[in-house]
């Protein structure tokens, strides 16, 4: 029996990921770092999970890659049993209309959005059905359901796979203690903008009034790892002020 959860958060370098790991720790969280290139803000990111107290190993990994996500899972291990994933890592690929899209960016942008998804999730089922159980939140985004035309169709069709992906592997692996879900979030302040304004341009348009903060974020996916959430599995829960 573990006294503390080790969680996987991969892309929580910056952004939503950062923020989770840093809400995760405060919950007494062991927290693992998956990072794609930058170093400087994956060490930032460990260091607020140490100032609360937390152990925090960061490694640098694409989560498309098979071999990268099985040194993720080994690396986190050394923290304990994994109990937590949060799939996280997500890029746009290319902005603009389906038309003018490149194929290389888009098969890119479905490698890291689903295939790297799935190859994470299927590692932490792994470990976890051999640790007793566990929960997975997967970082969606509420394009599944709005499209995203005229920016990226193809980024939102991604979206949609994570939601479908939620929803089968909660079946598939709750009987074995395992809860998987999803949270949606709206237009959020990171720099996963090609536009840094569009979080601002956008907020008219959103219910709310306006953009939301990572950490709005973070408290949906800590909420959905904990206890407290001991009912839930195969849900979609979008925070996205009302959009
Ligand atoms: P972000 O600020 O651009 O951060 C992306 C993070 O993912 C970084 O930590 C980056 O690592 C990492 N990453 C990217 N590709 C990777 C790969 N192949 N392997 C491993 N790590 C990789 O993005 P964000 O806004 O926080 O987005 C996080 C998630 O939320 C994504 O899944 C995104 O689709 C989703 N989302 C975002 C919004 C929004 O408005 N921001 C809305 C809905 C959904 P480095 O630091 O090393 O680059």
């Amino acid at each position: 029996m573990q006294h503390h959860p080790v969680t996987v958060v991969t892309g929580g370098s910056r952004g939503i990921g950062a923020a989770v790991s840093a809400r995760l720790a405060e919950d007494g969280h062991d927290v693992v770092i998956g990072y794609r290139s930058n170093a400087g803000a994956a060490e930032e990111a460990a260091a607020a999970v140490r100032a609360a107290g937390r152990r925090c190993v960061t490694v640098e990994v694409d989560t498309a890659d098979e071999t990268d996500v099985d040194r993720l899972f080994d690396a986190a291990a050394g923290l304990g049993p994994v109990t937590g994933l949060v799939n996280n890592a997500g890029v746009s690929g290319p902005v603009g209309t389906l038309a003018d899209a490149d194929a290389e960016g888009m098969r890119r942008a479905l490698e890291v959005n689903v295939l790297g998804y799935l190859l994470c999730a299927r590692r932490a089922v792994r470990d976890m059905k051999a640790n007793g159980g566990g929960a997975i939140v997967n970082v969606s985004s509420a394009a599944a359901t709005l499209g995203a035309p005229g920016e990226y169709v193809h980024y939102a069709a991604a979206k949609g796979a994570v939601d479908t992906m939620t929803v089968g592997l909660s079946k598939e692996v709750a009987g074995d203690g395992i809860r998987v879900n999803a949270v949606a979030p709206g237009v959020i302040w990171t720099e996963f903008h090609a536009d840094p304004e569009r979080p601002a341009k956008l907020a008219a348009g959103i219910p709310l009034g306006r953009s939301g903060q990572p950490s709005e974020i973070a408290a949906a996916v800590a909420w959905l790892l904990s206890d407290e959430a001991s009912y839930a599995t195969g849900t979609v829960l979008r925070v996205a002020g009302g959009r």
